[in-house]
């Protein structure tokens, strides 16, 4: 199946031939539980199945935004259940496709990949298991913001980042200096000087959060090191063209993202320059600014499949002590979880597998050489 990628004309073969089963796959079948569907997707992801992928992307989005209360909450169900088993070879599986797609695919597989992953890290779960292997999926992630050939990928790049960074705090900022980040955000806000439509005030915007956030965890350090690059100074210079354009006044939308912007900047201002920095420091916390990235309101439910009883504000939930992501109404859940396959995908078991080997064409190739 794999070698097919990497030939145009098989590709269009195997889905005409596949026509039917092209547009069946990655839905989910009225009598598959939420368990077989997600350990049918484990396998695919597992699999490299990127044609498979690119249909559930499109499945889990046609669910979420559903009419039927059953199908919305299957969604947060299918995504939940993800995020507590899947986590680990959606992550392997990132960095594999990097080291083991083709030069004409990696994009697009990559694409498929953080689609479906970007739904994934609504889920704590998965931000977890890239803190698990920073050093492998932030090179990964930089990857995906510096390719010029799909524009979302990029953005999708520049959001897991940003995510990444509010979870991981200051062992992230260390990796990302090292990768250079501020020059990243200068190029970023360079390629936009003098543009104002939506998508670039919200491509800017991410690139002050990005700076405020480093700025914040990373302390007088990284504080210093932003003072002195060309990223900052870009952008000054974008927001002193921002407000002298009129303009904009005339567009309700772009005039208010431009006040938001002109907000954020101040404030960034303020923690490198300002005398009350402690103050902002203080409001400023990343686990609110987590929430508000993830701005949907995210449903749990009982991770015992057999209740999978909606969570509450009633009642309080428990989690499994382990890895404190999988959640419970009850004991008697948690103990019939256990026993029936948590103890087999629970976190703490994976956390010995963390130096597990990334064997690729490439490693092997070199050995045989
Ligand atoms: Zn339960
Ligand atoms: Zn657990």
């Amino acid at each position: 199946m794999y070698y097919y990628y990497c030939n145009r004309t098989s590709v269009y073969f195997l889905q005409n031939c596949y026509y039917y089963r092209y547009y069946t796959q990655g839905t989910m079948s009225s009598t598959q539980t939420i368990e077989t569907y997600v350990s049918e997707i484990t396998l695919k992801i597992m699999d490299a199945d990127y044609l498979y992928l690119d249909n559930l992307y499109e499945t889990l989005q046609k669910m979420k935004g559903s009419s039927k209360q059953k199908h919305e909450d299957n969604y947060w169900k299918v995504l939940q259940c993800l995020g507590e088993t899947t986590s680990d070879a959606m992550v392997k599986a990132l960095v594999r496709c990097e080291l083991g797609s083709c030069k004409y695919h990696i994009n697009r597989n990559l694409f498929v990949l953080a689609s479906v992953f970007m739904d994934m890290l609504t889920s704590v779960a998965a931000i977890k298991h890239i803190n698990l292997y920073k050093d492998k999926v932030v090179p990964v992630l930089f990857k995906m913001l510096r390719q010029r050939e799909i524009l979302e990928l990029s953005r999708t790049g520049f959001a897991c980042l940003y995510r990444c960074l509010l979870f991981g705090k200051f062992s992230f900022v260390e990796i990302y200096l090292r990768h250079n980040i501020f020059r990243d955000i200068q190029e970023c806000i360079k390629c936009r000087l003098s543009f104002y439509s939506m998508p670039t005030l919200e491509a800017i915007e991410y690139c002050i959060k990005m700076l405020l956030a480093m700025a914040v965890l990373g302390g007088t350090n990284t504080q210093r090191r932003m003072k002195s690059s060309q990223a900052l100074k870009v952008l000054m210079e974008y927001i002193k063209i921002l407000k002298l354009n009129n303009q904009m006044e005339k567009n309700l939308i772009l005039s208010c993202r431009k006040s938001v912007l002109c907000f954020q900047c101040d404030s960034l201002i303020e923690i490198l320059y300002g005398e009350t920095e402690e103050n902002l420091k203080d409001t400023w916390d990343p686990k609110d600014k987590l929430n508000e990235e993830l701005a949907d309101e995210v449903h749990y439910f009982c991770s015992c499949p057999s209740c999978r009883k909606p969570y509450s504000e009633k009642e309080k939930f428990l989690y499994c002590g382990a890895c404190k992501l999988s959640r419970y109404c009850s004991e008697k859940c948690q103990k019939e979880h256990w026993k029936n396959g948590h103890k087999l995908v629970c976190l703490k078991e994976q956390l010995k597998d963390s130096d597990f080997q990334f064997k690729t064409l490439k490693t092997i190739e070199s050995q045989t050489k």
